[in-house]
């Protein structure tokens, strides 16, 4: 995809789940190429929402939904890190951009999709940054694209202005992976709701065929591309 080298793509999501609703079908097709997927996860998903009983039994059952998720679509390193989750406003954004860094000079990706700036969820929008900043375009750089993607039940409920709005530029086709990306959610039955909820299976199937249908497709996931340097 993209050049006729093998890839060497990061995603970079808040939460598990983020990172199947915003670029699964993409993933797939990426290792149907024969590029390499990573994930990096940073947080694992559950501490803030829930202050019920059996709270390490909850992180470890979505934990291995991540894993089961991810392996599905290809994925060959998914590293879930342990920032608070729905509070990385609580954290140093330098501390949060130094775990991206160090996991960017371990991979040396050449392409990152991550999150969307203007978000509703606090986490994806401080990822945003984070990424950002990790991600200077400095000399002897391995990462020639960065996307965000858009995230079911976060980037449609921003609040409605235009500096938050996400406005795609790329899509890819994922007609012949949206099965396999539904099939990575499925793993993720915790997280996901029922129709007409945003965040549930049919939501993303329309949003796939509504991205899709702006560019002649049948099923698309949208981007957009924040900086491509052709090298
Ligand atoms: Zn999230």
């Amino acid at each position: 995809m993209y050049n006729s080298k093998k890839n060497n793509v990061l995603v970079i999501a808040a939460h598990p789940d983020d990172e199947i609703l915003g670029c699964g079908g993409t993933m797939a097709l990426h290792s149907k190429n024969g590029d390499k997927v990573n994930v990096l996860l940073m947080s694992k998903g559950i501490k803030s929402r829930d202050k019920t009983k059996n709270i390490e039994k909850k992180i470890s059952s979505l934990s291995s939904a991540a894993m089961k998720a991810n392996k599905s679509l290809g994925a060959k390193k998914i590293t879930l890190l342990d920032y608070p989750d729905n509070s990385f406003d609580t954290v140093k954004l330098l501390t949060i951009v130094k775990s991206i860094e160090n996991m960017i000079n371990l991979l040396k990706p050449n392409i990152i999709y991550t999150h969307h700036h203007g978000d509703l969820n606090i986490d994806h929008e401080i990822i945003n940054r984070a990424v950002l900043t990790a991600c200077r375009p400095v000399p002897k750089s391995s990462l020639n694209k960065i996307f965000t993607f858009e995230v079911n039940s976060s980037t449609e409920w921003s609040i409605n202005k235009e500096k938050n709005l996400f406005i795609p530029n790329w899509y890819v086709d994922i007609s012949k992976t949206i099965k396999l990306k539904k099939k990575a959610l499925s793993f993720y039955n915790s997280e996901m709701k029922k129709w007409p909820h945003a965040r549930s299976i049919k939501s993303v199937e329309i949003l796939a065929r509504r991205r899709g249908s702006i560019v002649g497709l049948n099923f698309a996931e949208s981007f957009h591309l924040v900086r491509s340097i052709n090298i």
